[in-house]
């Protein structure tokens, strides 16, 4: 008989969103007149804008005709699409890349996955806690680790605790390793890291000879203009660090799947003889044999996030967005709860009252106020205490939400 990968059995089984799943249901069941508010996954809620619909209507069109029909697209993306984005988007902030640094994706969540193919598998890996839970799991799924501990942490992986005392911005590992995932603006916690701590971050690679993994996937909603929006702002970043992208929040795009990563030319690895050899070319290996492209008008739609006007709807969508954040946020904050994020993200991050479990918070929101949040300890141990509540939610649900939890904590 054939036989599995057995790494997968090390993986605890997917408990979060299944769990909040089961919870809700069982209230909805109990209590069918309620009505509850969902502000607990991180999924865009607001219809594409209008420019962008029309290129990807248009792009529909053009496969009606003989001469406008496309098929196989480049593996790696258009140089259409790639140009435009390092143009409109790399260029502002004083970022020159070439085409061939950077590859067009179905979006980031496989990017970040896939990444792993071309690394051997004895790097040690440092990834953040509370976190995104791609990262940690396709790392056990890769046979990277051992079996997880009680805590849910894995042998041969470094865990980075964010935390109140550290402003939830990890220190740096105190050993040596060799690839460190890092995600700002931060999903679960919401916060951002500024050039000087990103400066840390690539001193460190540099000087270590590490990989960054940049996860720049929440980087249009910053609104704080001194805040890098990548990586290759930071001084030294091109030569250690991997940049992923997404249109899936800036752009409404988690249904229509596009993504991006840049690979710069100057990122090396040794080879097992102890030569310096470039990911890019690995990356670019990697991408044109197993993969054969995002699809023709999703890149269409995609390039159309650039135009003035599609741009400025993008915008729009992101800004109401954002006001439902600080609607969150000064609501919560006047109830009288600690809160993290929100500001540079569509993410806040508050801490549980009178230091209830994640689960338990949870759960009074839910029966008390019928609302859906997640708990901090899904996304690792140090989330245990946190809560987080998600701001793309539509307004009138948004106002309701924070006028609930407003009276019940009162
Ligand atoms: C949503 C999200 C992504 C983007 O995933 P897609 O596969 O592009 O939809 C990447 N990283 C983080 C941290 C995210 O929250």
């Amino acid at each position: 008989m054939a036989k599995i990968n057995d790494n997968y059995l090390k993986l605890k089984a997917g408990y979060l969103f299944p769990e909040i799943g089961r919870r809700v249901r069982a209230f909805a069941e109990a209590n069918p007149t309620a009505k509850v508010i969902r502000l607990g996954i991180g999924d865009v809620t607001r219809p594409l804008a209008p420019a962008v619909l029309k290129a990807f209507h248009d792009a529909v069109d053009d496969l009606a005709t003989t001469d406008r029909f496309a098929g196989y697209g480049p593996e790696q993306g258009y140089d259409w699409l790639i140009d435009t984005i390092i143009e409109k988007s790399y260029k502002p902030l004083g970022v020159e890349l070439k085409t061939s640094e950077m590859f067009i994706s179905d979006g980031s969540k496989c990017d970040c996955a896939n990444i792993l193919d071309i690394f051997a598998m004895d790097n040690v890996v440092a990834i953040g806690d509370p976190v995104y839970p791609v990262y940690n799991d396709t790392n056990v799924m890769i046979g990277r680790t051992g079996e997880a501990d009680e805590k849910g942490y894995y042998q041969g992986v470094v865990y980075l605790p964010c935390n109140e005392a550290n402003d939830f911005i990890p220190a740096l590992p105190t050993g040596k390793v060799d690839i460190i995932y890092l995600c700002f603006p931060n999903n679960p916690t919401g916060v951002v890291a500024d050039k000087a701590e990103l400066q840390r971050w690539v001193d460190y690679a540099n000087a270590n000879d590490a990989v960054i993994f940049f996860d720049a996937a929440y980087e249009a909603f910053i609104t704080d203009s001194s805040i890098p929006h990548s990586i290759y702002e930071i001084e030294g970043a091109k030569k250690c660090a991997i940049e992923f992208r997404s249109f899936s929040k800036t752009a409404g795009f988690t249904g229509v799947r596009c993504g991006l990563v840049v690979v710069p030319e100057e990122v090396m690895g040794t080879t097992p003889s102890g030569e310096k050899y470039s990911f890019n070319k690995l990356w670019l290996r990697r991408t044109t044999t197993k993969f054969n492209g995002a699809s023709y008008p999703v890149q269409r739609a995609a390039a159309a996030v650039y135009s003035e006007e599609g741009w400025q709807q993008t915008r729009e969508i992101i800004d109401y967005y954002m006001e439902n954040a600080r609607i969150i946020r000064e609501g919560l904050t006047e109830a009288g709860v600690t809160i993290f994020g929100g500001v540079n993200a569509p993410y806040i991050w508050l801490k549980t009252p009178a230091g209830m479990t994640s689960w338990d918070f949870f759960d009074k929101l839910l029966t008390e106020c019928h609302v859906v949040g997640t708990p901090g300890s899904g996304f690792g141990p140090s989330g245990e205490g946190y809560f987080r509540l998600s701001a793309f939610g539509n307004r009138e649900n948004v106002v309701e939400a924070v006028e609930r939890i407003k009276k019940n904590l009162k």
